[in-house]
């Protein structure tokens, strides 16, 4: 079995688009992905046959709404092979969800003295969330160094664990290295020593199958756009022994089951008690679509389209004067981040966008890893499989005519 990449590619009206007078070539999928009309079409018909206010109607029309909703919590729950669907909360994004942990857990498990491990090649929003935390409390943040080829440096973390150490929060796959963690063996040495883990899975989603059961984690955070979802709607799972004994960190409606006056209001069960406020229902309809759409392709044949596109990917680049390719040989995702000789990212993403080709340019949200490699900013493709060899041809050809305009 193969993937029909033209006919997938039918499914993503955007993707036929010119930019600027040619075809356009997308490889921004690590910041967002395109949206097939499954997911399109699956919104547009809840907001025209389906929608009301769910949760708290007792006409048909909120009732119905409810029960579709609350499917897409349970196929979220079976994508992820959580235990059970009170495990799943929608939140915005996997950066409101590492807020949700930070805020809820980290604000009452983590005391002066308390210490959190994070890696140097974290996106910001796995980093700021736990400085916010650290500030409060009086805890310290502790750093698992990345070395040159891109990869963390597993060996240091039993010199960061001590006795005072609460929470690992690490990255399954780095935006911009596109370093494949081994967040299972992470997660087992830092449960060894009492550790509670949480992992970004924002770059991961929608390359690999992710098992929380198998990672063991108890935090597994991820963003509905980058699996070919729509905005404004993440998925937080969370081991349901912890997620029971956290407080809310959002009061309002839908999350309590009593208000009193003055005081006094009790909280509704888990997952409702994190979920405040009219949710993003049709969000969560189209995180539904997006997820049966993508299962019906096969994970497997997803992944080597996607190694086979990077390989491809990073042999055309390094034939490119002078571009310097970040990240490691072996075990990436299709994440390519590179910069041309002395030129700055943002000259090359605009000339590139002159010729119809989307990168993204500048600190992708990780500026300590600038900082590591010592540059203020980087240029990455990123390719999702619906990109093609043709693209990728397009993207080496215009970056040698880049440097040849510039280098004069
Ligand atoms: N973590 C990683 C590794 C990311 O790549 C991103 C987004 O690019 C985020 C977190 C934040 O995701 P969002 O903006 O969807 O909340």
């Amino acid at each position: 079995m193969t993937l029909d990449i033209q006919r997938i590619r039918l499914e993503f009206p955007i993707l036929n688009r010119k930019i600027n007078g040619y075809p356009i070539a997308y490889f921004d999928n690590a910041a967002s992905a395109q949206r097939p009309l499954a997911v399109i079409n699956a919104e547009s018909d809840f907001y025209k046959y389906h929608y009301s206010a769910v949760h708290r109607g007792i006409h048909s029309l909120s009732v119905q709404a409810t029960e579709k909703i609350e499917k897409v919590r349970h196929q979220v729950a079976c994508f992820l092979n959580a235990s059970a669907s009170e495990e799943i909360i929608f939140v915005k994004g996997t950066t409101e969800g590492i807020n949700l942990v930070a805020n809820s857990w980290g604000r009452n498990q983590i005391n002066s003295g308390d210490n959190i491990i994070i890696s140097e090649m974290e996106h910001h929003a796995n980093i700021v969330p736990w400085q916010m935390v650290a500030q409060s409390t009086g805890a310290q943040i502790r750093i698992l160094p990345c070395n040159e080829k891109g990869e963390l440096v597993q060996g240091m973390l039993h010199k960061l664990i001590d006795k005072h150490s609460r929470l690992l929060a690490i990255t399954h796959i780095s935006n911009v290295l596109g370093t494949i963690n081994p967040v299972k063996e992470l997660v087992a040495y830092a449960k060894s020593h009492g550790l509670v883990t949480l992992i970004d899975g924002a770059q991961a989603i929608m390359h690999h199958a992710v098992d929380v059961q198998d990672i063991n984690c108890d935090f597994y955070v991820f963003s509905g756009h980058k699996i070919y979802g729509p905005t404004g709607i993440g998925v937080l799972y969370g081991r349901k022994i912890l997620l029971d004994a956290m407080p809310p960190w959002q009061g309002g409606g839908s999350m309590i089951s009593q208000v009193t006056l003055p005081m006094g209001t009790t909280w509704n069960n888990v997952p409702f008690c994190f979920e405040a406020g009219t949710p993003n229902s049709a969000g969560i309809i189209g995180l539904g679509a997006a997820l049966t759409w993508f299962k019906q392709l096969s994970f497997n044949l997803i992944y080597d389209r996607e190694a086979m596109l990077t390989n491809y990917a990073l042999n055309k680049l390094a034939l490119v004067p002078e571009l310097v390719i970040y990240g490691p040989l072996e075990k990436r995702s299709s994440i390519v981040s590179f910069n041309l000789g002395k030129y700055h990212a943002f000259d090359i993403g605009s000339f590139l966008d002159q010729y119809g080709i989307a990168i993204r340019t500048g600190h992708h949200c990780a500026m300590p890893l600038m900082q590591y490699y010592g540059v203020p900013a980087m240029c990455r493709a990123s390719f999702a499989f619906y990109n093609t060899k043709e693209e990728i041809d397009r993207l080496a050809f215009s970056l040698k005519r880049i440097y040849h305009l510039l280098s004069g």
